[in-house]
């Protein structure tokens, strides 16, 4: 029994224009053809037919950079501190499902506290409970130097931490290996340092050498490696060590675009945070004097000058969005990333779209079966109402989605409201409000929402 589906248009991912008339059919939980209308198998007895042809088909989207464990975080102690990892792992659920129904199908979880993705990503696994497919590593490993190492020595990384802190190479590479036993999907790396001065560039917190062999003992153990690394050291350290997929790479200059083209690294710019802090961040929130507005205006101009320059030299894109911070909150800002793709970084909306869906998906576990309308890949789509190549942002408008599909059935969730007092607020030192959609239109009414001018 299967299902024949007909959309007027369908982007597949695996190219950057959509095809007319085209027809996908569903078998299981896979695709079995994919193609033109005029020449799809006609249907059999028992077979199911839809008619989407007023809709356009997008293949299920991936962001790689979810924190599932934040909560949508106000500050360093709401992601560390506040919450029991229980609680987290019961808020993560939720928090996944809620991409799932803004149609991200697939995300990655590069870093949180102790094995709560990983157990999140098991319970969908087993059926338990619906939810996206989460490809996830441990707790960062980080150096004295290195973020997630927030607190003094004194403290240092408490359990529930987001980070790992090691302190020699053995520590390392006993993190690594117990992390591998306990079945993450890939390591993530703090690779970004202190800063050199009020205006210095970031030090990497780990050396050449010290990152080499952490990702060799990855590699080793057929696991991948992602790397933190906004600084021009820590992108180059991490590019020369060949690490598969680095974060943000803001400061990366020529030497370290070299390094990455050589070495066939993946970057995720991820800047829906960085805008997030620029446009949306009020002069009432605490965190808009001191850190976040600064810091984010600090990067984004180079960050929008030397990422182009990657993609001309066609380095893979994958989309990510830093979701779980309280200006990033869940399944509301996925896709935001790709239309800071094409505003910012010279992307044509199909480049971008392809970025979010089969590039993105290249990065997870058994991403060569998702992230596209292909035979034999996982039916996971969205059925959309309206045209994300003309505009890319549409896909941000949640009411666009007519169904979400995944495993080849449509999904069916019910997200309850978040009491949000009891959510993550819980720390009395904040960053800044929770920017929803909701939010964000208010203030965009009021006209308290800034514009970066488009370079
Ligand atoms: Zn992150």
């Amino acid at each position: 029994m299967a299902t024949h589906i007909k959309f007027g248009r369908l982007f597949t991912g695996l190219k950057t224009q959509a095809d007319k008339d085209q027809t996908v059919v569903v078998d299981g939980d896979k695709f079995v053809y994919v193609g033109p209308t005029a020449s799809a198998p006609k249907t059999q007895p028992g077979d199911k037919s839809i008619d989407n042809t007023r809709y356009f088909g997008v293949p299920g989207m991936v962001d790689v950079h979810v924190h599932l464990t934040y909560g949508n975080a106000m500050c360093e102690e709401d992601i560390d501190l506040y919450a029991p990892i229980e609680f987290r792992a019961l808020r993560g659920l939720i928090n996944a499902q809620r991409l799932l129904a803004a149609g991200y199908t697939s995300m990655a979880d590069p870093g949180g506290s102790n094995r709560v993705p990983l157990s999140i990503r098991n319970a969908i696994n087993a059926g338990l409970f619906p939810g996206p497919r989460i490809s996830c590593s441990g707790p960062y490993i980080t150096s004295r130097q290195g973020l997630t190492d927030w607190y003094p020595t004194w403290f240092g990384a408490p359990k529930t931490s987001i980070g790992h802190l090691v302190t020699s190479m053995d520590e390392a590479i006993e993190e690594i290996r117990t992390q591998v036993k306990d079945g993450v999907d890939y390591l993530k790396i703090a690779m970004d340092g202190i800063q050199r001065g009020p205006d210095g560039d970031l030090l990497a917190a780990f050396n050449q050498d010290e990152i080499s062999r952490m990702t060799e003992e990855a590699h080793r153990l057929g696991k991948r490696v992602i790397t933190h690394a906004r600084g021009r050291e820590s992108t180059l350290c991490s590019a020369r060590a060949g690490v598969d997929l680095i974060f943000h790479a803001s400061w990366m200059d020529d030497e370290c675009l070299e390094a990455i083209v050589k070495n066939k690294c993946a970057i995720s710019p991820t800047l829906t945070l960085i805008n997030h802090a620029i446009t949306f961040l009020q002069p009432s929130d605490p965190g808009y004097g001191k850190e976040r507005y600064a810091l984010a205006m600090r990067e984004w101009g180079p960050a929008c000058e030397n990422l182009p320059k990657a993609h001309k030299a066609g380095v893979p894109f994958m989309t990510g969005t830093d979701s779980g911070f309280s200006g990033t909150p869940y399944g509301e800002w996925h896709a935001k990333e790709m239309e800071i793709f094409v505003k910012f970084l010279g992307f044509t909306s199909g480049e971008a779209l392809r970025s979010g869906t089969s590039v993105s998906a290249g990065f997870l576990n058994g991403g060569d079966k998702l992230g596209a309308f292909e035979k034999g890949r996982l039916a996971d789509f969205i059925v959309f109402d309206g045209d994300p190549l003309a505009e890319i942002a549409q896909l941000l408008d949640k009411k666009r989605i007519k169904e979400v599909w995944q495993g080849g059935a449509p999904i069916e969730i019910k997200l309850p409201a978040m009491k949000r007092k009891g959510v993550s607020d819980f720390s009395y030192k904040m960053w800044n409000d929770m920017y929803t959609q909701k939010r964000v239109g208010e203030l965009t009414t009021e006209r308290r929402v800034r514009n970066i001018a488009a370079e």
